[in-house]
């Protein structure tokens, strides 16, 4: 088999489960094309580690590896609660402040973020991940909130907070973000993940952080509350916006309600395949996995469909951040991916591609289709921005294909682009007749048994340049 192999790439997430070398190592080399580096947790040194570490290992591995920073945004959680439990009745009023305070066991519980400032009265505040369910009675103060539980329960410290009704106006930079960002600038990111965005405008207004911090990483808007799936147009806005998305199925499923998420999971991955943007499927993908070394019938079932769907990527969190089998979980991923892709072909899709360049669509769904006719054994392509990659990809070959770039920062952000694999090759004359040899050298076609030629597409432009691609030959060797 040719090394170009998984289509359905797979993003693992960061923690101490991976922590160190041996482990970072085990991972990329059992198949991660990404990992996720969750900015909620961790210091910079930790970070410039782990960077170092997998951009090392990627190198040795010979293939690209996605970086991915994800940001906290405004995630809210509770302070430290006395003796890390608290319980609550229905009925019982909880005063929720901002201020530095420690809780003493009593009703004024301490909380990372001013809700005072957001959260209208009448509207629902859920604690410890949707188990206890109250309402926003007063507003106490400039930094404090009444809330009314809803039923019995108890929370721990840290949980998290969700607001499904409140709108952020805007507000979803954070201080904390701005300094992450700036940061991630300087660490050449391939991708920055913004976390609890509304609506499109929120994109916009990352975008021009990140420019004015120098940063030319690709933003994936992450879909994890109700005002972002409220309709198709507020949707398709964000598509249109980002880069990509992360259908971020754990917290959607608390503010939305948990029975919309397969729906709109469909509806993402369909919107990013018409718009050629990337779109990551994530949270509990594999989550028995934590403790156990297989997973469940369920599980693997929700990856197959995943890729049935044409998912760029499926996510692994707690498996691999703080799971006793991470390395295991990225194994029985992979290969739930392998004869998924060989069985099935992935779902049609019932709009044409409409990517940023008109031409690169009508080029692309060519040079597809005539790979799939000829049955070519690889589809290669020439990309300065990327553009032309996400444009095949957005056609769903299904066969392998390579982007050749003379840019390494263009490769690492197609890492997580379905079906793509990048070679780094500056441009030259005569550049295309050397180009299947080293292809061939490198691994990317090779002869299955009883085969005497091998097949190649290739789509190009007559110059290295943005907007230029107009070419699709055919060579054999
Ligand atoms: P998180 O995002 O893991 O950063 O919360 C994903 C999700 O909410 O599903
Ligand atoms: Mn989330």
């Amino acid at each position: 088999m040719s090394k170009l192999f998984k289509r359905t790439k797979i993003l693992a997430t960061v923690g101490p489960s991976v922590f160190g070398e041996e482990k970072l190592k085990e991972m990329v080399y059992a198949g991660v094309n990404g990992f996720r580096l969750n900015f909620s947790h961790g210091s910079y040194d930790e970070r410039d580690e782990q960077i170092n570490l997998i951009r090392r290992f990627a190198a040795e591995r010979g293939k690209s590896v996605a970086i991915l920073q994800d940001l906290q945004g405004p995630k809210i959680r509770l302070g430290d609660v006395k003796d890390n439990h608290f319980d609550i009745k229905e009925g019982d009023e909880l005063i929720l402040e901002s201020a530095p305070i420690v809780h003493d066991g009593g009703m004024t519980l301490p909380v990372q973020y001013n809700l005072a400032e957001k959260v209208q009265v009448g509207e629902p505040v859920l604690l410890f991940d949707g188990k206890i369910e109250a309402e926003m009675i007063e507003k106490v103060s400039d930094s404090a909130i009444k809330i009314r539980a809803k039923n019995d329960g108890y929370v721990m410290s840290r949980k998290g907070i969700n607001l499904p009704d409140t709108d952020m106006g805007g507000d979803v930079i954070t201080e904390k973000d701005l300094a992450d960002i700036e940061y991630g600038a300087s660490r050449d990111f391939d991708y920055v993940a913004m976390s609890f965005v509304q609506n499109a405008n929120d994109i916009e207004k990352l975008r021009q952080v990140m420019v004015s911090y120098g940063s030319t990483a690709r933003i994936i808007a992450k879909i994890e509350t109700k005002r972002a799936v409220m309709d198709d147009e507020t949707m398709e806005a964000i598509v249109r916006a980002a880069d990509g998305v992360m259908v971020a199925r754990g917290d959607l499923a608390y503010e939305a309600g948990a029975e919309i998420v397969p729906i709109v999971q469909r509806k993402l991955i369909a919107l990013c395949r018409q718009y050629a943007k990337i779109c990551i499927v994530a949270t509990q993908m594999m989550g028995s996995m934590v403790e156990n070394p297989r997973p469940t019938r369920a599980e693997v079932s929700d990856v197959a469909t995943a890729v049935l769907l044409g998912a760029d990527a499926v996510m692994l969190s707690d498996e691999t951040a703080n799971g006793k089998y991470p390395i295991e979980a990225v194994k029985e991923m992979k290969k739930v991916i392998l004869y998924t892709q060989s069985h099935s072909k992935i779902l049609p899709l019932s709009k044409e591609v409409t990517g940023e360049y008109k031409n690169y669509d009508a080029i692309s769904q060519a040079a597809v289709r005539l790979a799939e006719k000829i049955e070519a054994d690889l589809i290669a392509v020439g990309t300065s921005s990327g553009a032309t990659a996400d444009a095949i990809a957005a056609q769903r070959p299904n066969i392998p294909m390579v982007s050749v770039t003379s840019n390494p920062r263009v490769a690492g952000q197609l890492a997580l682009t379905y079906a793509n694999s990048a070679y780094v090759r500056p441009f030259a004359e005569g550049y295309v007749v050397d180009l299947v040899q080293e292809l061939k050298a490198n691994g990317y076609l090779k002869m299955q048994e009883g085969q005497k030629e091998l097949t190649v597409v290739f789509v190009s432009g007559l110059r290295d340049e943005e907007g230029g691609t107009n070419r699709i030959e055919v060579r054999k060797i």
